[in-house]
């Protein structure tokens, strides 16, 4: 056999054994019994350790130095390949143990401050983590900067620079739109009790109107919705509330919107490093344009209000306007995941710049949560009442996922990139949506977007598919417009 068919036959057992750690995770916040937590710890150790050894193997190294490019999959292939080996050779593994133990324990701590609102009893844990992610950045960056070399991780080929140019001409416009609906009145909100088996069954046939593959898929509930799995084995969890059934119909279009990115990459790339979503910025896009651009459009909820009457009866809504007003509803808020389209990336950017000046040493732990408040009177226009409203409420920077939050914002730039080009491709859009009929936006996304799995760099398959390079632009023309619109600004 040749050197890459032996690179990739080893690839491809590491990829199945990471489907079955990703496998397991999902099984923990969904099906496993109480009692399992400690033996269940022991088996994710145990297999993150075989695939940390894999991942490392030298056998990897030796393969790629002999290696001769073929086409273009095989190219791609080795980009991935290389990159990850790279990673794991330029971190020392003591500082990797380190990362994970610390971290591990780090969640917890973080959890009971934020259940006593003390930022100061989080504080130690948290400086301790950022060191080290620190070191590990700086390792990863050899001379680079060391902020871009942790965003790496999760959007590989984007910088700080290129972001912080988005995101700082988004902020003040947004800043503004949220103040200018805010003086208008609210509009009515649903009232009522929602049946939990009633929601569940509307989301599941929700999901499948989203093209979502029951017969590589499932629905189950879980405290944080989330989606987990490539292939043939994508499964998407949702959560019930009676009081709210938006938040379990709207979490399941989201994770369908990763879930059939998953579904829908080429069944070539099968347990191969293309076989996956490229990056988080591009997973959110999807997710974010099944949930907000179509789920929350005004043709898709006049056919979603006649569902919910059939589900449901009469909720206190007289018509498909009124619903619409309803389902994009902005009101005042501390919660970034609760947060509406117009709000929602104030509560990123303020993270994303808060983090960039933790790594950068321009701002202290200690005066992170001060900072936190300050910045978001100075956004929202109402101060934090406490910690777990504010600088507490987020898990990530416990788990060291520094360079994350920007990913959130970076997915609704592009899926405002996305559906700009997506209207211009399907003119009647709208009359297929106001029908429940999703099948001409979801296969034009298919067919641009998601059957690349990782063919191609994030922004370029975004740039290939709306013609053009990204930025804020359309999302902005798109929210000021919907929201202008509702509201009457
Ligand atoms: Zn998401």
């Amino acid at each position: 056999m040749s050197a890459y068919a032996d690179l990739m036959a080893f690839q491809r057992e590491t990829e199945a054994l990471a489907q079955i750690s990703g496998r397991l995770g999902w099984d923990q916040e969904t099906m496993m019994p109480r009692g399992a937590g400690g033996q269940r710890a022991e088996e994710m150790a145990a297999i993150e350790g075989v695939l940390h050894a894999r991942r490392t193997d030298p056998r990897i190294g030796e393969w790629l130095a002999v290696v001769v490019t073929g086409g273009e999959v095989e190219a791609a292939n080795l980009r991935h390949i290389r990159r990850s080996f790279e990673r794991t050779s330029k971190v020392p593994a003591r500082l990797a143990a380190e990362i994970a133990r610390v971290t591990s324990q780090a969640q917890s701590i973080w959890a009971e401050a934020r259940a006593a609102d003390d930022f100061a009893a989080f504080a130690p844990t948290l400086r301790e983590v950022l060191s080290l992610k620190r070191e590990e950045g700086a390792a990863l960056a050899a001379d680079g900067d060391v902020y871009d070399a942790m965003l790496d991780d999760y959007e590989p080929g984007a910088t700080a620079s290129e972001l912080s140019a988005m995101f700082d001409a988004l902020r003040p416009r947004l800043v503004d739109l949220r103040a200018a609906i805010l003086e208008k009145p609210a509009p009515q909100g649903l009232s009522g009790e929602f049946d939990e088996g009633a929601q569940m069954k509307l989301s599941r046939m929700i999901a499948k109107v989203f093209g979502y593959d029951m017969a590589r898929g499932r629905v189950d509930k879980a405290v944080h919705p989330f989606s987990s799995g490539s292939g043939t084995d994508v499964r998407i969890t949702t959560r019930t509330t009676p009081s709210d059934p938006f938040n379990c119909i709207y979490s399941t279009i989201h994770e369908v919107g990763h879930g059939a990115y998953e579904q829908n990459i080429d069944p070539d790339y099968l347990l191969t490093p293309l076989g996956a979503g490229v990056s988080m910025g591009v997973h959110e896009s999807q997710s974010r344009i099944y949930e907000n651009q179509l789920g929350r459009s005004r043709a898709f909820t006049g056919w979603l209000y006649g569902q919910m009457r059939d589900a449901f009866g009469d909720f206190g809504i007289a018509d498909e306007d009124a619903f619409f007003a309803a389902v994009n509803r902005v009101t005042n808020g501390f919660i970034r995941t609760e947060a509406d389209e117009v709000q929602y990336n104030l509560h990123v950017l303020l993270r994303y710049d808060l983090e960039r000046a933790l790594v950068a040493r321009d701002l202290e732990v200690d005066d992170l949560e001060a900072a936190w408040n300050d910045r978001f009177a100075a956004d929202f226009g109402f101060a934090v009442d406490k910690p777990s409203n504010g600088v507490l409420q987020d898990v990530h920077w416990s788990v060291g996922l520094f360079g994350y939050f920007p990913t959130y914002t970076l997915g609704n730039v592009y899926a405002g990139c996305l559906h700009e080009a997506l209207r211009v491709a399907v003119p009647d859009l709208d009359d297929q949506l106001a029908q429940g009929d999703t099948a001409r936006a979801t296969g034009w996304l298919c067919q641009n977007v998601q059957r690349h799995g990782g063919l191609y760099e994030p922004r370029q398959v975004i740039e290939m598919a709306s013609g053009a390079a990204p930025s804020e632009g359309p999302l902005l023309s798109y929210l000021e417009g919907k929201f202008g619109g509702i509201y009457g600004l």
